[in-house]
């Protein structure tokens, strides 16, 4: 594959990310687009645009053709026995909505099981949550060893003729693992029990046969395949559409409408209610077209070449951790996810960031993937066809300066691990001592927003409110889901005086600093002035004119994180903690 030109057609690379090149490394959250797919999509709306199957006229002929145009081409991209077993939706997450409302409520009863692996996306679990309270199943779980792959003898011990469906992913969208789905598909078809398979990370870099892979339900999304958002689709097994009943109602789906009652059209449109994604199917369509003519095996050997590329020179990182089975077999290499000691992974993202590189910080809609690995959130660098050796090396140079930049913190307990849960008198006092700030390398170039930086870093080197408070009467704990960054406060309070302060926890720069910046600010005054800077810093955070006469003090540096939504909620942590605390004590009557 002559990368290169593959480049040249995806039009956002050509653009600079902080007076660098973009590197675009978050490819498994979704991809870019090549021209042709761009152009696919404005030529529809340029040319053909009308709506589909009830016009009459040439126009929308023309329309309906090249929807259906659309659903053929993913029914033989990805080897499914028709064009009539793809039914559009919107993403893999209504495809396992659909799956889960239209088969499931008419299949599973109260005591049935659903098996799902730890390593699913929320898309591949909260739809089956779902159906378990709606239904009385129970939920079982598929678990997975230490190396990211599914533990099968497990699997194979769980299933019995109550086991109603498997939910399993394809490729895990945190380990890069390849899961054995043919093997798990023939198991469990053994007792009775219909499989869904979640193909959201598989359909964009492995070649995909359904007709031989064989399972009752395959989902993709077309955003994730170098296609358009709102596009996706689900791939049924045709015998199970006379098991299924209609998810939406609405226009297209029905055959006859009385006032009281009405029949349905045949599968796929029964399930396709109102008017679809036309420009977004073609568009789907044109993705698949330029995908096919790479040639998926092609695809899947770049992908691994790139992948193992990555992970050794990650690997070589001192104090970087690797998730995942790595370079094997069972391993797509279209992702690597790693923790680094030094730092948290939202500072990681957001130093690459700096350099011009796009990864993701976060739990990745895996928590329970997290939770088995004692992790709050990891980094993830993930590759499409544009991806070159060059922008691997760009991030290692990149996580170089970031190690040396935040290793005075290391052994001071910065890490995203998980610690007890919220509530109050957790005391989840990790990191006390503060790092000895020599040789920070703060004066390094990764980034322009300097003063912010340079204050942030200060008060995440050394911390202010560490120190224990004797007597305390308010402890309450929050906690941010996004990246498991938690924070204990603990007040003591003399009449409506804040007398003393410790600001416990652990948690990425911004969240640290904040609750520093918090204790500093807060000591020795009233409750309402503590009231009046927490709601100064929320006006400000929210982007806000600050109320006159309010000083934040060093507070005021973290406007610089207005414009990036997931680090305002880090740097909201400590308010918003304390704001808890506060109504806490309002409806206990402990204190004003
Ligand atoms: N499953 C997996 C494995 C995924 O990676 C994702 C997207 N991150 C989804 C499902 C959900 O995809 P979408 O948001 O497009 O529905």
């Amino acid at each position: 594959m002559d990368i290169q030109a593959i480049r040249r057609e995806f039009p956002i690379l050509a653009r600079e990310m902080n007076g660098h090149a973009l590197a675009y490394l978050d490819s498994a959250a979704t991809t870019q687009k090549p021209r042709a797919v761009i152009a696919a999509l404005s030529r529809y709306y340029e040319e053909s645009n009308a709506n589909i199957h009830r016009g009459v006229y040439r126009l929308s002929e023309e329309a309906t053709r090249a929807y259906e145009d659309a659903r053929g081409k993913v029914a033989s991209f990805l080897g499914a026995p028709s064009p009539s077993a793809v039914v559009f939706v919107r993403n893999a997450t209504e495809g396992v909505n659909l799956v889960a409302h239209g088969w499931g409520d008419r299949n599973v009863r109260a005591g049935d099981q659903i098996l799902v692996t730890r390593m699913e996306h929320h898309a591949n679990l909260v739809p089956w949550h779902l159906l378990a309270r709606r239904t009385g199943a129970v939920i079982r779980e598929i678990p997975i060893t230490d190396d990211g792959r599914l533990d099968l003898a497990a699997f194979e011990a769980l299933l019995s003729p109550r086991v109603k469906l498997v939910a399993v992913t394809h490729v895990s969208n945190v380990l890069g693992t390849i899961n054995p789905v043919a093997r798990i598909v023939a198991s469990a078809r053994a007792v009775g029990a219909a499989v869904l398979i979640d193909g959201a990370q598989a359909a964009p870099h492995l070649p995909i046969d359904l007709a031989v892979l064989d399972p009752d339900f395959y989902v993709v999304s077309a955003h994730k395949m170098l296609g358009p958002t709102g596009m996706g689709a689900l791939v049924v097994r045709t015998s199970r559409y006379d098991e299924m009943d209609p998810f939406l109602g609405g226009g297209e789906m029905i055959r006859d409408v009385e006032l009281d009652a009405s029949t349905y059209a045949d599968p796929p449109a029964r399930y396709e209610a109102g008017t679809p994604d036309i420009g977004g199917a073609v568009a789907f369509g044109a993705a698949i077209d330029w995908l096919a003519a790479l040639g998926m095996a092609n695809v899947a050997e770049r992908d691994r070449a790139v992948g193992t590329y990555a992970h050794a020179r990650l690997s070589r990182l001192a104090g970087l951790r690797i998730l995942g089975p790595g370079p094997g077999p069972d391993w797509a290499g279209s992702l690597v996810s790693f923790t680094l000691d030094a730092a948290h992974p939202h500072d990681i993202a957001q130093e690459l960031d700096a350099r011009g590189i796009a990864v993701r910080a976060g739990h990745h809609c895996c928590q329970p993937l997290m939770k088995r690995f004692g992790l709050a959130a990891t980094t993830r660098a993930s590759f499409s066809v544009h991806t070159t050796e060059a922008e691997i090396d760009r991030l290692v140079d990149a996580l170089e300066g970031v190690v040396r930049k935040y290793a005075p913190r290391v052994g001071a307990g910065v890490g995203a691990g998980v610690g007890t849960g919220t509530g109050t008198g957790t005391g989840t006092g990790t990191g006390t001592g503060s790092g000895t700030g020599a040789g920070t390398g703060l004066g390094e170039d990764l980034g322009d927003d300097g003063l912010m930086r340079e204050v942030v870093m200060d008060h995440y080197l050394h911390p202010a409110g560490r120190e224990p408070v004797d007597g305390a009467q308010v402890e309450w704990s929050g906690k941010n889901p996004l990246c498991g960054d938690e924070v204990t406060l603990r007040l003591r309070l003399e009449g409506e005086r804040i007398a003393g302060i410790q600001v416990l926890g652990h948690g990425c720069s911004i969240s640290v600093a904040s609750g520093s910046m918090l204790a500093v600010r807060l000591k020795g005054r009233t409750l309402p002035e503590a009231r009046a800077l927490l709601a100064g810093t929320k006006a400000m955070l929210r982007g806000e004119p600050l109320p006159a006469g309010l000083d934040l003090g060093d507070v005021e540096v973290l406007q610089g994180v207005r414009d990036l939504p997931v680090r305002v909620k880090c740097a909201l942590l400590p308010w918003t903690t304390l704001e808890e605390s506060l109504a806490h004590g309002e409806t206990q009557g402990g204190h004003p």
